[in-house]
């Protein structure tokens, strides 16, 4: 145990494939003896040509290990790896072993709930982590059924990715699993509250922690009807059954990732169990996310990618299918007007960023790099031309294909070849120029109409040149009327006429995948057509063109001021607003001078003003309006009474209170009281943001001390620390601390591993340093190796996203 563990790498996978064929897991564990280790023993079953090969286990204490009966000494582990010399044939190997509770969203997570103090576990065994929880070969490809045996306090439930049962109080039994991957195996456990139901022969069960049981309860009737609805459509479509069993989503605390798509027992993060009133934007990304993980259940789980430079077979797909069929089946029609505003931007910033990569064969040689491949371009551009690809072969050849790869594969890995092979024994053509562009070329293509030359000019990117043909609806508004015009660029330059005066929208509909901004004309004619605008897709498509075009310092941010102005007013800030508004605080309040948060904070007030009591757009409105106050009186007057028609909720009081402090009109003793009121999970996040954005030296001092992992604390707080701890106006405050990320990078990055390790690093990123030499240093930093790879490639993401306010600045410069 004396190396620190390394990422499995690529070639080393490929020979432990060739090796081994696993048959079985039969794992027991103790989790009711110890509250920060557990006992693990794993017996694995396996086959082997003969010869050496390893185990990966990463334990506190290693007990006892035994391969064919005879007893292996556990110092040999090394570098969570323990070697074993195989036998031709049939092998069986035991290891016992003491594993570490986590806190870090990974391995088995244990947290207690504030507000009760009852303790909960859940397992994310996702890349590299299963060996903190059972000895394995933690590869995609070596899949194996499991049985687990669980001993945990009486008061517990368990579930599992098999159904579980409880013969005696504290015992746990759960049925033997179809082959899985050693990234989906997991355990739930702890005092849960949990809601059950049945649907077309399906077991299905919500589970959330106790302290939030009357929220699950309000949620559960949405929650189980969605999940009904994509049963049902998902079956329709492929024809397969739902194959894992029962059908568990537990929604569980600090968790890193949306969710988790684990087969049978699914985990979502749990903030999307709501405390608080929300819009109707949030209730839709929680609805794509249910459908999201069950299109895992097929893609991902019935047929897992070989290796992870394929995981947008699980994601594109996943993203794709998610939102396709939210907006088909359940009450959330406008899902991809939502994935427009949500997802877009994200993914354009990171196919144009130093750190792009194709969709496909994203060259991941470990798996650990592979992690910082769940991006915007596995996501959003796989999604997007997956669209495009069923809109040109059409649903009858693409389904037929996925339908032959879900057969073919069932049960096993497969590779981004087969999944082609199978879409041209479907009748589908010309796949391989199709795949070479879109999917093994990175880079997304600029499309900008020249008025003057009557043309769209289709740009590819310098670094990654390729023809790609594009095929979409234009939008076309002549005397305030909008058209669609079909449209296929297939040329550098394309003919493209319009009546004087007339605005275009190149792909509105996000049909392609490409950066599209807006002419002069068109930027100044949004001003009047945006208000009046009643398409919602076709307004998240003005807005991602806006919003492009800035991001390529090709706008100015004063016009976009003068856009938000225009439009906040009237259109529904739940889509335009939520997401655009975030974006307007971070991107154009900074750079569009001085008086740019009082006239947002001036449209929001008329929002609030002009809506209805009640409605959501109220809420936004007001949502809005706090965010942007520097009124003390004004938010106080909020804490004693809202507007008719809203409630001062959790979120809304400690919105309120965050701005307070942010403007240093509050202190630590009602921050206290705040949370001593309320003790629950999320108000230990928002005391943490509140208390970080306070304007004295202490409060900048406690922050960076999360920075540094001298005080230790979970990822959401974490998170919440770095938001408080960079506030415009508090420069003073904050400069020194802009050398200081730089020098205490090694120490952020030493303690910390997988997910959080690389998250750290982008929380407390600097991102509004314009000036001062940030830029430089950052760069700097993305090429000292003595930094972990993901590391270097987060602060080359941020480094980029700074250097375009950079060039917006250096544009567009404000006295
Ligand atoms: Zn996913």
């Amino acid at each position: 145990m004396s190396t620190s563990p390394q990422s499995l790498q690529r070639a080393e996978a490929l020979a432990r494939f060739d090796l081994l064929s696993v048959e079985e897991y039969d794992i027991t564990l103790d989790l009711a003896a110890d509250e920060s280790t557990f006992r693990s023993l794993a017996r694995v079953r396996f086959q082997s040509g003969g010869g050496s090969t390893w185990i990966d286990l990463k334990p506190v204490a290693v007990h006892d290990v035994r391969l064919n009966g005879e007893p292996l000494d556990p110092g040999l582990l090394d570098g969570g790896r323990l070697p074993l010399d195989t036998l031709a044939g049939d092998n069986e190997l035991v290891v016992d072993a003491t594993m570490p509770f986590r806190n870090d969203g990974e391995g088995l997570h244990r947290s207690v709930d504030p507000a009760d103090g009852r303790h909960y576990v859940y397992g994310m065994s996702f890349m590299d982590a299963a060996p903190t929880i059972f000895a394995c070969f933690d590869q995609p490809d070596l899949k194996a059924p499991y049985t687990f045996h669980v001993r945990a306090p009486e008061d517990w439930v368990v579930f599992g990715n098999g159904r579980a049962t409880s013969p005696e109080p504290g015992v746990w039994e759960l049925e033997r699993t179809q082959p899985l991957s050693t990234y989906f195996v997991t355990i739930v456990a702890g005092p849960y509250h949990v809601l059950r139901a049945e649907h077309d022969g399906i077991e299905l069960s919500l589970s959330a922690r106790a302290s939030i049981a009357a929220d699950l309860d309000a949620d559960a009737d949405e929650l189980f009807t969605i999940t009904r609805q994509c049963f049902d459509e998902f079956h329709r479509l492929f024809g397969i059954r739902y194959p894992f069993g029962a059908y568990h989503q537990a929604f569980v605390p600090e968790f890193n990732a949306g969710a988790m798509e684990n087969p049978g027992c699914v985990t979502f993060r749990d903030p999307l169990i709501f405390s608080s009133r929300v819009t109707r934007g949030v209730r839709i990304q929680r609805a794509t996310t249910v459908a999201h993980e069950m299109a895992h259940q097929w893609f991902g789980n019935i047929v897992t990618p070989k290796w992870w430079d394929d995981l947008w077979l699980n994601e594109s797909f996943a993203e794709y299918m998610g939102v396709r069929v939210t907006a088909a089946v359940t009450e959330y029609a406008d899902a991809w007007t939502d994935n427009a505003y949500a997802r877009r931007l994200w993914g354009l910033m990171a196919d144009q960023g130093p750190s792009t990569h194709p969709v496909a064969g994203n060259g991941a040689e470990d798996a650990a790099s592979a992690l910082q491949d769940f991006d915007g371009i596995s996501y959003a551009k796989g999604s997007t031309i997956l669209k495009q690809l069923a809109a040109a072969m059409g649903d009858e050849v693409f389904f037929a294909g996925v339908v032959d790869h879900l057969t073919r594969h069932r049960f096993g890995n497969a590779t981004m070849h087969d999944l082609l092979d199978s879409w041209e024994r479907a009748g589908a053509r010309d796949l391989d120029t199709f795949a070479a562009n879109w999917l093994r070329t990175a880079g997304a293509d600029t499309l900008t109409f020249d008025r003057a030359a009557g043309v769209v000019l289709r740009t590819p990117p310098a670094d990654h040149p390729a023809d790609r043909s594009h095929t979409f609806r234009a939008a076309v508004a002549v005397d305030g009327v909008w058209e669609d015009r079909p449209t296929t660029l297939t040329a550098t330059e394309t003919p493209f006429e319009v009546p004087d005066g007339a605005a275009v929208l190149l792909d509105p509909y996000t049909e392609s995948w490409s950066m599209t901004h807006p002419d002069p004309e068109t930027l100044a004619a949004l001003k009047t057509l945006l208000p009046v605008m009643e398409d919602d897709l076709l307004r998240s498509g003005a807005w991602n063109a806006v919003r492009e075009a800035l991001h390529d310092a090709a706008v100015d941010p004063a016009d976009v001021l003068d856009l938000v102005e225009a439009a906040l007013p009237v259109e529904d800030p739940e889509d335009g607003g939520r997401r655009t508004l975030a974006w307007v605080q971070s991107w154009v309040v900074p750079l569009a001078g001085r008086d740019a948060l009082a006239r947002v904070h001036r449209a929001a007030l008329g929002k609030l003003a002009a809506t209805e009591a009640g409605s959501e757009q109220q809420l936004a409105a007001l949502r809005v309006a706090i965010g942007s106050s520097t009124d003390p009186t004004e938010l106080r007057g909020w804490l004693d009474a809202t507007p008719p028609g809203i409630e001062l909720d959790l979120d809304l009081r400690w919105r309120v209170l965050v701005r307070l402090a942010t403007l240093g009109a509050t202190d630590r003793d009602e921050l206290q009281a705040a949370y001593d009121v309320q003790p629950t999970n999320r108000s230990r996040i928002e005391h943490t943001r509140a208390v970080a954005s306070l304007p004295d030296a202490e409060a900048k001092a406690w922050a960076w001390d999360r920075f540094t992992g001298k005080v230790d604390v979970p990822n959401y707080e974490l998170e919440a620390a770095g938001a408080g701890m960079w506030r415009g106006g508090q420069e003073e405050l904050t400069d020194p601390y802009l050398e200081r990320y730089f020098a205490d990078l090694p120490t952020a990055v030493a303690g910390r591993s997988g997910w959080v390790q690389a998250d750290v690093v982008a929380f407390f990123f600097p991102r509004g340093a314009v000036a001062g030499g940030t830029l430089e240093r950052a760069r700097a930093a993305t090429d000292d190796d003595t930094l972990p790879r993901a590391v270097r490639r987060r602060i080359a993401d941020e480094a980029d996203l700074l250097a375009r306010r950079v060039a917006v600045l250096t544009a567009y410069p404000r006295p």
